[in-house]
């Protein structure tokens, strides 16, 4: 049963097919870039699609909070797949590379695994706003853009939610987090965050889906929904598109697929 209102109008699915038309994503693999045809699923070709660790990824906030020590601002926390290799690619055409089109396939990616996940349907469709993770305004300058706020805006389509892409601020740039622990990250992201003023009127009493492209130890969008939750929100639900979280479950058990080829 889909608690989602899918259907979208001719003129949306014109619009669609003109904008593929226009821009070459459909005609290469995201992931590895060969030449594929406009029929493969998220523009991946069956080779990397086959490798990629797909799931209806759930991350146990309990379990995850007790590691930890503190409870989770969050209400729930979900990604697509794992974040390896072939995960990692779609992620970097799209952060580092400027491919901002593969942010439509992403989002495509986690508005399939939403309505196909009647746990995750009913607990999101409740959703008023969809809000991406933001990056700091330098880095920001420097990308061009934002990634989260690239596939947020997609989803929000698709959802047929609101989406509010200014409704948090990075107040603080932390430095690379890759060496340190879990509980180093969540104390390095302690107010990084804030609910811009002009939106924490909006965001107070609603429920809000949160955006970006990976959950690792949690600490980011623990402090987005820490903000969120600090400006009123009733609910604050992370959706994710890939995580290498030790706390991660729902896989669908693929690896056997990337070991015997
Ligand atoms: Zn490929």
């Amino acid at each position: 049963m889909y608690y989602f209102e899918t259907g979208e109008s001719i003129i949306t699915r014109m619009a669609e097919t003109v904008t593929q038309w226009l821009f070459p994503m459909a005609t290469y693999c995201l992931c590895c870039g060969k030449y594929i045809n406009g029929s493969r699923s998220y523009c991946i070709c069956d080779h990397c699609i086959q490798r990629i660790t797909w799931g209806n990824v759930e991350i146990n906030l309990d379990e995850e909070a007790k590691h930890l020590g503190r409870p989770s601002a969050m209400d729930s926390a979900r990604a697509c797949m794992k974040y390896g290799l072939y995960e990692r690619r779609l992620i970097f055409d799209l952060k580092y590379d400027g491919l901002t089109y593969v942010s439509r396939a992403i989002a495509n990616i986690m508005h399939d695994r939403i309505i196909t996940d009647m746990h995750a349907a009913e607990q999101l469709s409740s959703a008023d706003f969809i809000i991406p993770v933001p990056v700091h305004k330098e880095k920001e300058k420097q990308r061009g853009f934002n990634q989260a706020e690239k596939m947020s805006h997609h989803l929000a389509r698709r959802l047929h939610r609101r989406h509010l892409p200014d409704a948090l601020v990075r107040q603080k740039q932390t430095a690379a987090q890759r060496s340190i622990t879990g509980q180093e990250r969540y104390a390095n992201m302690e107010g990084a965050f804030l609910v811009n003023p002009k939106e924490a009127g909006r965001v107070a009493g609603k429920n809000i889906i949160l955006i970006d492209d990976v959950y690792t130890s949690g600490a980011t969008a623990h402090a987005c929904a820490s903000a969120l939750k600090g400006a009123g929100a009733k609910e604050v639900h992370f959706m994710g598109l890939a995580t290498g979280n030790d706390f991660a479950d729902g896989f669908f058990g693929l690896e056997k697929v990337r070991i015997n080829s």
